[in-house]
């Protein structure tokens, strides 16, 4: 068992047993100033941010186990800037949207959200384990209103019905690793019945942020309730690769479940070459395939965590050559509105002409390619 952390370490009956229960977890997870202030040196900036969070706006949570990730003295620390309000979320940043990937527009039934053609996004709880600084649905997590019960979501599977070219959903929320497993089995066979689904994705960050919450049975669970699921999960640092979290992903790969990483490209906490080299060399060794870097969806009271568009495009020049390709993820842009995914990054075509092209390798050299004759 890792250190745990200040405000844990006197709990009179703490053991392995609870700290290894995701439901422990879960229960003790801290949502108050209080409760930070026991386990962090805070800072003034913290302070301010974790008051006006507590009284309005997305909430604070974090399981214990997150929080033992965190430098107590350390206001910079990777998973501090991820978890800890600051003052700064007050700040109102130029292109701040309450809703970034116009959610609210593309909502076909209730909790059911619709972007592209062939594939649509269940909201299926508000709850995280840890609700991220940076979240995209800031404007939901943590709204009280818990797991949607199968009743609530029944508009949306008959929606899913009614349409034969969805042939994946991903489901989402929250993180609907929260929600029990029997809830969740629920959930997925009912997405089995639906001939047309072919896949599904179960997004979550517990791998991350609660792995106790990985357990062999819910992987059984997961596998007999749709053996065609794909778990996207969100590792942004190579501090999150612990043993327990890589023990998850273990678990999860042997269970027979593909697992793939999201990384959201984070100001101060993985904006450099080392970092993202370190954690995408970690997620390889632990069988989850760097899928997607993401660029930070612009969502209001995440500017201080933004990076400028052309960092992206730099961290991905330097990384290209430099790790093997299952490690390098795509450069993606979900661009504002809801209006898709676009992939960018360095541009290695120097030039094009009468049938010639020449490229830029990473170690700088130009190389001409011959298009084959016309026949
Ligand atoms: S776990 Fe996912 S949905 Fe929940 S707060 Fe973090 S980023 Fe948002």
């Amino acid at each position: 068992m890792r250190a745990l952390p200040l405000n844990f370490r006197e709990a009179p009956v703490l053991d392995a047993l609870s700290w290894n229960d995701w439901r422990w977890q879960a229960k003790h997870a801290v949502t108050d100033l209080q409760g930070l202030d026991k386990a962090l040196k805070l800072t003034e900036a913290e302070r301010i941010g974790a008051m006006r969070a507590m009284a309005a706006g997305l909430p604070i949570s974090i399981t214990p186990y997150y929080l033992s990730l965190c430098d107590p003295l350390d206001p910079d620390c990777p998973i501090r800037r991820q978890c800890i309000p600051r003052a700064e979320e007050a700040l109102a940043v130029k292109g701040d949207l309450r809703d970034p990937l116009g959610e609210e527009a593309h909502e076909v039934a209730p909790h059911l959200i619709q972007r592209y053609p062939d594939r649509v996004l269940l909201v299926a709880t508000d709850r995280c384990g840890v609700y991220c600084r940076f979240c995209t649905r800031s404007r939901l997590v943590g709204d009280g209103g818990g797991a949607r019960s199968m009743r609530a979501l029944e508009p949306a599977f008959e929606w899913i019905e009614a349409h034969p070219e969805i042939r994946d959903v991903i489901v989402s929320g929250g993180d609907p690793c929260l929600m029990s497993t029997q809830r969740l089995s629920r959930l997925l066979r009912r997405l089995r019945s639906i001939g047309h689904v072919e896949y599904v994705r179960l997004a979550t960050r517990t791998p991350v942020t609660l792995p106790q919450r990985i357990t062999e049975e819910l992987c059984r669970a997961i596998r007999e309730s749709h053996h065609a699921t794909w778990v996207m999960t969100h590792f942004n640092h190579p501090k999150e690769l612990t043993d327990q979290a890589t023990a998850a992903c273990a678990r999860l790969a042997d269970s027979g479940l593909p697992v793939m990483n999201q990384t959201v490209l984070l100001r101060g906490v993985n904006d450099n070459p080392a970092t993202l080299e370190a954690l995408f060399r970690g997620l390889v060794r632990s069988r989850v395939r760097p899928y997607y870097l993401l660029q930070m969806d612009p969502v209001g009271g995440t500017g201080h965590l933004r990076t400028p568009m052309r960092r992206g495009v730099e961290l991905m020049a330097a990384l290209q050559g430099r790790v093997s390709g299952i490690a390098l993820p795509r450069l993606i842009v979900d661009t504002p509105g809801g209006l898709g995914k676009v992939p960018i990054g360095p541009n290695y075509v120097v030039r094009e002409d009468r049938g010639v092209t020449v490229l830029q390798t990473f170690r700088g050299d130009l190389v001409e390619c011959y298009d084959p004759p016309e026949l």
